[in-house]
């Protein structure tokens, strides 16, 4: 593959945006089979198709295979860091409308408040269409704070590209963990880019789920797609409830473990499945759940305050998380790095198999992401044959399936 048609023909587009900042063709991003994809990459130049082609999420593998800064470790499963803690926003209000501790929000908020930049790309509920998103440069931190929850639906953030090309200022960006690979690599390649986005935060991401799943969730909730006037799928306590309202203002609600676990999980984007950077290796600072696990390594969702697993990767993501924790925004305390393999079941289990799942696709001659095998060989150390065989198979015949 060396062109971005070839991403989204093979299935392994993201829906990121990038293409459609190409300035030699009009790309637009439509929603098809319930994701965001571009239309009109056939007539991208050959010149902009390479450097798009270099950074599209769909086919490079994050930002996994760079040297270490000086001071940063390395752990094996969760990549590059400088420091593991648990915490959460000590506003209590951001803490509790937080997906999990509130801590992308509140770290967002500070450095606007601060003059450290001047706006931040967030993603945010589109009114027209309560399940779907919209990529907002927030300017203030009420519209930060707007722009607090996970929305487990497709988002495009690279779309704003050119907004933050032209306009004057520093910027922030909040995205998933493929989001933010694609900034690095602009930002890597083009000096401008680094002055003009000198921070990138992200979250744990397992993937995402498909209008299609959505809709589902909406009318499991209780309410006909037709009548839906607002969304949210998480917030207002940990995890939080999806919450339904129709336009006659009536309010469901379904618990986060059966939103996610019973419908959105089951309608996944094809390339999220093969994705092995869902722990936002390419960002200055990455949150998740800090779940709680029962002796079995299942996690458990009662509702408590929120609380999030924060990773400090670079230096810089190092002196904003010691800085937001000294002005006390943020409360936080080191947690042993081992401890996110039991806050992280999920996240576990999808890098250990990574790499049965690629051999089985290459072996039947598939398009993958660019991952380095030997890369893919250290996640899977302690894997047993059976479950090494286990995901092979399933990848083989899923593939043959498709
Ligand atoms: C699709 C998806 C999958 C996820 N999978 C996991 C997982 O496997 N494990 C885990 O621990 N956590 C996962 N999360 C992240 C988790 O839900 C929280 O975002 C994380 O704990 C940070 O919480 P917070 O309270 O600090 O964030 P908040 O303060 O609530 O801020 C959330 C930020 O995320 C941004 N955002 C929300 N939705 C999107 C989106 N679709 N695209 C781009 N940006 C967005 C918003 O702009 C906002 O700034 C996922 C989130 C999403 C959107």
């Amino acid at each position: 593959m060396n062109k971005v048609s070839e991403v989204v023909k093979s299935g392994l587009c993201t829906g990121c945006g990038l293409c459609a900042t190409a300035k030699s063709a009009h790309v637009v991003m439509e929603r098809s089979g319930g994701f965001l994809r571009p239309s009109g990459v056939e007539k991208i130049s050959v010149i902009e198709q390479k450097g798009i082609f270099h950074a599209c999420p769909g086919v490079s593998s994050g930002y996994m295979d760079v040297e270490l800064e000086s001071g940063q470790l390395e752990d094996r499963l969760w990549g590059k860091h400088l420091s593991v803690m648990a915490g959460h926003s000590t506003d209590s209000r951001v803490r509790k409308r937080g997906s999990s501790g509130g801590v992308i929000t509140e770290i967002a908020t500070y450095l606007l408040v601060n003059g450290l930049v001047n706006g931040v790309v967030v993603t945010i509920y589109d009114e027209a269409n309560p399940i779907a998103t919209l990529t907002k440069i927030a300017r203030t931190p009420d519209e930060v704070l707007e722009a607090v929850g996970s929305k487990y639906s497709p988002s495009s953030p690279l779309t704003v590209l050119d907004t933050i090309h032209n306009a004057q200022g520093r910027f922030a960006v909040v995205g998933k963990p493929c989001d933010v690979a694609a900034f690095r690599m602009l930002i890597n390649e083009d000096a401008r880019l680094l002055d003009k986005i000198p921070y990138l935060l992200s979250f744990f991401c397992a993937g995402v789920p498909s209008d299609i799943g959505n809709t589902r969730l909406v009318e499991k909730i209780g309410v006909p797609i037709e009548e839906l006037a607002k969304f949210q799928h998480r917030g207002d306590g940990w995890p939080g409830s999806a919450i339904a309202t129709s336009k006659e203002n009536i309010e469901k609600k379904l618990s986060y473990n059966e939103s996610w676990g019973q419908v959105l999980s089951k309608h996944l984007q094809y390339r999220c499945k093969l994705c092995g950077d869902g722990v936002g290796e390419a960002a200055d600072i990455v949150a998740a759940d800090a779940w709680e696990c029962d002796e079995l390594g299942y996690p458990q969702f009662s509702e408590k305050d929120g609380e999030s697993l924060i990773i400090a990767r670079t230096s810089k993501g190092m002196e904003l998380l010691t800085s937001v924790i000294e002005r006390e925004v943020v409360r936080a305390s080191d947690i042993d790095i081992r401890l996110i393999d039991k806050m992280q079941p999920g996240q576990l289990i999808r890098r250990r198999g990574l790499h049965a799942r690629i051999l089985a696709l290459k072996i039947l001659g598939r398009n993958t992401p660019r991952y380095s095998m030997f890369r893919l060989l250290k996640y899977c150390k302690k894997v047993s044959l059976s479950e090494y065989l286990k995901n092979f198979t399933g990848s083989f015949w899923r593939a043959i399936k498709r």
